[in-house]
């Protein structure tokens, strides 16, 4: 999947969302796959940090060489977490910050760097998610679950495969049938299979003036924007993170 491939351009709209934030060097409490792919990271918290569910920071990892390159990641913990949670999807191919982060381990440090996002809970609608463009997501679910006001959210999240789905347990757990999954590699007899597409939206939602939130790699983006429009979603509805 080349989710987020082209990240390294933080798309403009994202500025006027920056906090800026004195380079903190934070220590690693613990790292591990939670998918094949995908790295949990909790870490210390510097006590001056604040975010809204939904935004991200650029991360660097302070070692030789490394210090510098610093990427984009959306934090999935919660704002009065006295912990940080990130939840990163990892490209060995790549040989960049994701790959060296698979070599991490507890007490390692991470260099915490400006807090952004262009993603904010407004109302109730649907999340539509690809790959890792679920993690703003994760942090505003996990928010208003706390709050007890899941409400009749949805989450669509669109995957490769089964094994793909990150914290799929949790989101069934949070969801229940609102948590909708779609597979375009794989049949499997639970899940839709296939691409995103205007009947499958139809099909799975009634209501089209509520609040649509999106996030993943540009080309689903761009299809999901294209039958949104088509379906006459007022573009003040949506709220998308162009990663
Ligand atoms: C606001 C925002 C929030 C994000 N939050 C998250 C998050 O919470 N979790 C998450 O998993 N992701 C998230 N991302 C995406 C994440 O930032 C990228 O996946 C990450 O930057 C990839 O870094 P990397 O150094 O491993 O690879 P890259 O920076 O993509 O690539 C490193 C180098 O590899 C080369 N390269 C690029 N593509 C390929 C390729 N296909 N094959 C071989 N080499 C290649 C290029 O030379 C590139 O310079 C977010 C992105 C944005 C914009």
């Amino acid at each position: 999947m080349f989710l987020f491939q082209s990240v390294m351009i933080v798309p403009i709209f994202l500025i006027q969302h920056f906090i800026t934030m004195k380079n903190t060097t934070i220590k690693i409490i613990s790292i591990g796959h939670i998918t094949h792919d995908v790295l949990q990271i909790f870490t210390e918290k510097p006590q001056e940090l604040s975010f809204t569910p939904g935004q991200a920071t650029e991360i660097s990892i302070n070692k030789e060489g490394w210090q510098n390159e610093k990427r984009p990641f959306t934090f999935t913990s919660l704002p009065n977490d006295d912990y940080l949670q990130f939840t990163i999807k990892t490209y060995p191919a790549h040989k960049g910050v994701t790959n060296e982060l698979l070599q991490l381990k507890k007490n390692d440090e991470l260099i915490l760097h400006d807090v952004f996002g262009a993603i904010a809970y407004k109302n109730e609608g649907v999340f539509i998610a690809g790959g890792a463009g679920v993690t703003p997501f994760i942090s505003i679910l996990r928010y208003l679950k706390s709050k007890n006001e899941i409400g009749d959210n949805k989450l669509i999240f669109a995957n490769k495969t089964r094994d793909d789905i990150i914290l799929k347990y949790e989101l069934y757990y949070t969801l229940g049938k609102n948590f909708i999954n779609i597979l375009s590699d794989e049949t499997e007899g639970r899940y839709e299979h296939g691409y995103i597409t205007e009947n499958f939206l139809k099909a799975h939602i009634t209501d089209f003036s509520k609040n649509f939130y999106v996030c993943g790699p540009p080309p689903m983006m761009d299809t999901v924007e294209k039958i949104l429009a088509n379906l006459h979603v007022d573009e003040k509805l949506i709220i998308k993170e162009a990663v």
